[in-house]
């Protein structure tokens, strides 16, 4: 490959050309003799860099009121007033009475000390106020030392944005009109950044080996978020012509998202949407989901500054409801932990977070915060068909409990004089291995099951679904991963339960065939990959992909199901 190319991982599909914009987070050691200057030049340095701040602030918040709204655009008013907070500052200028002083040092020991006051109080919304102080910390140390700061909100022209890793809460603020791909060191497929970008449609790669050892800020480059490619070094015209096509088979694409999901001898099945907020329902519809097998609930969580409330959260459930009134729109509980963590809450620190206190174990651990979701799903509830999920289901009993506590809190609703649906489904998402292998127990007491291979894969092997250096166990088509959704489809059959999938693998073409010979009754998965999906079921007979399915669980490798899933699409001339 040409020292002009650099390879990653293809994350989320399109071609992007535009100029880089770094994301680096400035470093500062405060402790460093350099910092240490004359006590007036302090005083003055700190006034300009509050000045400074505030100035930067209105402008975040203007942005922010404007994409965002006024709820987010307010935690920029909060954070103008702690930088003019009287009482930090009073305590700064105190301390600055020696001849020479480290400002840096001072600002960050007030602040700190400020934010372990937040971390230490139980109430959520003042835990919360600690991740505040420190962003405004980092934001005036910076200002004291003229570093800059790079400020996603801002961004205002076409960008690639480059970055070492890219937080869930990042992506969130991220502009599709902006921002034409990204570029990252860290991350895999299945990271939950990777997810949000395909859902927002910005082509990228990640996992690229010493990123920024190659680029520069401000250069054209262009990106494959197909084939995992950055090219720092574009032919423009070259790109031109590659975006073109890109765009050609996206429209070819586009008439399968008419149709229905139907195999070539009459099997149908449902292709549905994966996900995360209202506005990625308005645009997933134009790709033709047959309803929404995962509403990733958390994200709305995760870009607040604080617990949405039971109306923030029914305004969000309705709206996805109504725009599909007569399908089945699946809305995952709360499903935070692991790599998804809140600004305003602090989660006990564990060895493995992955395994530790997340998702449903969260949920039933904290009742009130689950109650309020539950009402908000419920009141939602009168405005479609809704399937609530439980996520992470180990055992029989947390799934009992879960759909007790909602059947409890419909009770209670209904007392209060408020309608709920009917025939609301109550599932849950097989993820864990245990439920995989108990799944004829599991399908006494749920409506459905929907197969979570992204962390299913990751149990299995016992290989962290964001790890480069293990990812080769990562194996979604390995037949002991086969055999664990045949496991579960089985289960659900002998109580008449159907089956979903909405990990990602539900999307790959080299696993479709397999799942539906496997019987599995819908794939759930990001909006743009439906077409391409549709296109190979629709062209497909599910008595051969039977045969197919049977004959790769009695295999060894991963690579001989691939090889004999290519050899059958080529056959039919599907790849
Ligand atoms: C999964 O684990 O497959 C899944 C869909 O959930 P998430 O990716 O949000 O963990
Ligand atoms: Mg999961």
């Amino acid at each position: 490959m040409s020292k002009n190319l650099l390879e990653g991982i293809g994350c989320s599909n399109g071609i992007g050309i535009a100029k880089t914009f770094l994301l680096v987070k400035p470093k500062i050691d405060v402790n460093d003799k350099k910092h240490l200057i004359d006590a007036k030049k302090a005083l003055a340095l700190l006034d300009r860099a509050i000045e400074t701040s505030i100035k930067q602030l209105e402008q975040i918040r203007s942005i922010t009121l404007e994409k965002l709204g006024t709820e987010k655009a307010e935690i920029f008013d909060a954070h103008m007033q702690l930088v003019n907070d009287v009482e930090i500052i009073k305590q700064i200028k105190d301390q600055i009475t020696e001849k020479q002083v480290n400002l840096v040092q001072l600002i960050d020991t007030v602040f700190n000390n400020y934010a372990k006051i937040f971390k230490s109080m139980d109430d959520p919304y003042f835990k919360e106020r600690a991740t505040d102080v420190i962003d405004v910390k980092e934001r005036l140390l910076a200002n004291v030392l003229d570093l800059k700061i790079p400020d996603l909100l801002s961004i205002n022209e076409p960008t690639i944005l480059v970055c070492y890793e890219l937080t869930p809460s990042d992506t969130a603020l991220l502009n599709k009109q902006f921002i034409k791909g990204i570029a990252s060191e860290i991350g895999e497929r299945t990271s939950h950044s990777a997810i949000m970008a395909r859902s927002l449609e910005i082509p990228a790669v990640f996992g690229i080996k010493n990123l920024f050892n190659h680029i520069k800020a401000n250069i054209t480059i262009a990106i494959d978020g197909k084939n995992g490619i950055v090219d720092l070094k574009p032919i423009i015209e070259t790109w031109n012509e590659k975006l073109s096509k890109y765009e050609a088979e996206q429209n070819e694409l586009k008439k399968y998202a008419k149709l229905k999901t139907e195999t070539l001898d009459g099997v149908k099945v449902k292709i549905e949407a994966n996900i995360g907020n209202p506005t990625d329902m308005t645009k997933a519809i134009n790709y033709g989901p047959e309803g929404v097998g995962l509403y990733r609930s958390e994200f709305l969580y995760m870009s607040n500054s604080n617990w949405p409330s039971e109306e923030e959260q029914f305004i969000g459930y309705k709206s996805v409801l109504e725009q599909q009134p007569n399908e089945l729109i699946v809305i995952r509980t709360l499903d935070i932990g692991g790599d998804k963590k809140l600004a305003y809450y602090t989660f006990p620190e564990e060895m493995n977070p992955f395994l530790g206190y997340r998702a449903i174990r969260f949920c039933l651990a904290n009742l009130d915060i689950f109650k309020t979701q539950i009402r908000a799903l419920l009141r939602a509830s009168i405005y479609g068909k809704l399937g609530i999920m439980f996520p992470m289901i180990a055992i029989v009993d947390e799934f009992k409990k879960a759909k007790d506590f909602v059947l409890q809190t419909k009770k209670e609703l209904e007392k209060e004089g408020k309608k709920v649906a009917k025939d609301i489904q109550i599932g849950m998402m097989v993820e864990i291995p245990a439920a995989a292998a108990l799944s004829d127990m599991f399908a006494i007491h749920a409506d459905f099951f929907s197969i979570g291979t992204n962390d299913l894969i990751q149990y299995t092997f016992a290989c962290d679904r964001m790890s480069k250096t293990v990812s080769y166990l990562y194996q979604p088509n390995n037949p002991a991963l086969l055999r664990m959704v045949n496991m579960t489809i089985n289960g659900a059959n002998k109580h008449k339960k159907w089956v979903g999938m909405c990990g990602e693998m539900a999307g790959d073409i080299l696993s479709i065939p397999l799942l539906l010979g496997m019987g599995l009754h819908a794939f759930s998965m990001s909006a743009t990959a439906i077409p391409m999906a549709r296109k190979i079921i629709n062209s497909l007979n599910q008595s051969e992909c039977k045969v197919l399915a049977e004959k790769t669980l009695q295999l060894q490798t991963m690579d001989e199901v691939n090889d004999l899933v290519k050899a059958f699409l080529k056959k039919k001339k599907l790849i």
